[in-house]
């Protein structure tokens, strides 16, 4: 009988061995491929297992490495040849990890898939730094967003106006390059200048930094101090909790 080859959709977290799943570590363990992005970081892309054979899909900034078609077409491609494959990205692979299209390749092409959750960064990495998402006092709402898209063109997917009505909080991942456009647009629509603005870089890695200011400011601050990606952006008064150098706040 042919063997069947399954594809394991894995996410890593948001960097570092201590907060990948036991169920991530057995399925990585037992892969024969491992098709992986950048983003995992050193920790996990250095012990990925010998035995497997290992493609490097990651993004480094607009160069891609090999194009979303073609990683599909990778995955299909051994988990027909009876192969276990692991598909592995940071966080987790359904919060704006492209998880979903690659799923519904798989679906399409009759493969097994099995979804391995990971710690998505926009909760982890604002937690990590003592910023809740929600707090009675301050958010009963949260909104997590892609900042890839430039909010001053007009064909933006999403709702600026609604968003800076929203008293909730924002979260944006991949934000970094359109922060000055999305604070100005939200601004523009309403939204209180002066709520509070926490960029962490680098979230729950060795070189983790934090950087702050008022939303009407916060993209030159942001450029004055070099910000750079992977980062999330964290939009609202749940970053008042939020204390430099928290001694009482133990790093992972
Ligand atoms: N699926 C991932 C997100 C992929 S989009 C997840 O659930 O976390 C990539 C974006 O995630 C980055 O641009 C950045 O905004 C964010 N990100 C991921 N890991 C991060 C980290 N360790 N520190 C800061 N931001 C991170």
């Amino acid at each position: 009988m042919e063997r069947k080859g399954k594809v394991y959709l894995v996410g890593s977290g948001p960097g570092g061995m201590g907060l990948l799943t036991v169920r991530a570590m057995e399925v990585i363990a037992g892969a024969e491929v491992i098709l992986f992005d950048q983003l995992p970081g050193e920790e996990i892309l250095s012990a990925l297992p010998a035995h497997a054979e290992k493609i490097d899909c990651g993004k480094y900034g607009n160069r891609h490495t090999l194009e979303q078609e073609e990683i599909e077409d990778l995955m299909v491609r051994y988990a027909r040849e009876g192969k276990q494959v692991v598909r592995l990205k940071g966080g987790d692979p359904f919060v704006f990890g492209r998880g979903g299209e690659e799923m519904e390749v798989l679906r399409m092409n009759d493969i097994q898939v099995e979804l391995v959750p990971g710690v998505t960064s926009a909760v982890a990495v604002p937690g990590a730094v003592g910023i809740p998402l929600t707090h009675r006092k301050y958010a009963s709402q949260v909104t997590i967003l892609t900042g890839h898209e430039d909010p001053t063109k007009p064909e933006s997917a999403l709702d600026w106006e609604l968003l800076a009505r929203g008293r909730g909080t924002i979260v944006i991942l991949m934000g970094v390059k359109n922060l000055p456009m999305i604070a100005g647009a939200l601004v523009a629509n309403g939204k209180d200048p002066e709520t509070p603005v926490a960029i962490i870089e680098r979230g729950l890695r060795k070189d983790q930094r934090v950087t702050t200011g008022p939303l009407r400011e916060i993209g030159a601050i942001a450029g004055d101090a070099g910000v750079k990606p992977p980062a999330v952006i964290v939009i609202g008064d749940v970053v008042r909790l939020y204390r430099e150098g928290d001694p009482w706040l133990i790093p992972l």
